[in-house]
């Protein structure tokens, strides 16, 4: 994988892309792959496959503590090399597929006073060689991210704060972090234990647990 790291593409840049089920790359970026997941996507996905989060974490994730942050990493745990939502026809979960694919072919870096994006290449994706055009604004709309981009900053926030603290989170800390940002079900049974509130809903009880992990060690 090519990042262009020396192009910043704003939101009224553009760039060449499509993708369809008639190209013969078809599917190829949905194998061999590293799909990191953030606390929104696996709200969407869990509850798209109709699972708690804590079933969801354990039958398709595995997870890491990040180097440089020390913080726990949740990645797609990959089958016979490819993701496990890919069929022969596409995306199984396509309606609520993770952030990084939504982006894709672009990377978006989100810094505090700035936003911008990396194209990137893969040898195999013939989507660059479509003739379509787009504004990286209209990519971003057309693909629902703005939602993900929104919930992302938000999680990022907590992450880039204990990452610029320089403060390490001990195996207690790491394991009440991983519950709290990323296993809702198990922070909404947990809500008393961890002195947040109980939320019904799965965003706002997600959004509840960066806020409590902010409190925590950021504020
Ligand atoms: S065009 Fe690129 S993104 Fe689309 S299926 Fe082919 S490899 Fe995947
Ligand atoms: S979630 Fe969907 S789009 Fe993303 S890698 Fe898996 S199959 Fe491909």
């Amino acid at each position: 994988m090519l990042i262009d790291n020396e192009k910043k593409l704003k939101f009224d840049d553009t760039f060449k892309f499509s993708c369809s089920k008639e190209l013969k790359c078809f599917n190829k970026c949905c194998m061999n792959l590293t799909l990191m997941l953030m606390p929104y996507d696996i709200v969407r996905l869990k509850n798209a496959l109709g699972l708690t989060s804590s079933e969801f974490l354990e039958k398709y994730t595995t997870w890491h503590i990040g180097a440089a942050t020390g913080l726990p990493v949740v990645v797609v745990k990959q089958v016979d090399g490819a993701c496990p939502f890919v069929t022969s026809e596409g995306c199984s979960v396509y309606k609520d597929r993770p952030s990084s694919c939504r982006l894709y072919p672009l990377v978006r870096i989100k810094k505090t006073d700035e936003e911008y994006y990396h194209m990137v290449y893969e040898d195999f994706c013939e989507g660059h060689n479509q003739n379509v055009e787009w504004t990286v604004r209209d990519w971003i709309v057309s693909q629902g991210a703005e939602i993900y981009n929104k919930m992302n900053d938000i999680f990022s926030e907590l992450v880039l704060g204990i990452y610029t603290s320089g403060k390490k989170l001990n195996g207690e800390e790491i394991a009440e972090f991983y519950t709290a940002c990323y296993d809702v079900d198990s922070l909404r049974d947990l809500a008393d234990e961890f002195g947040c509130r109980r939320k019904e809903d799965d965003v706002e009880q997600m959004l509840e647990g960066i806020e409590l992990m902010k409190k925590k060690h950021l504020y």
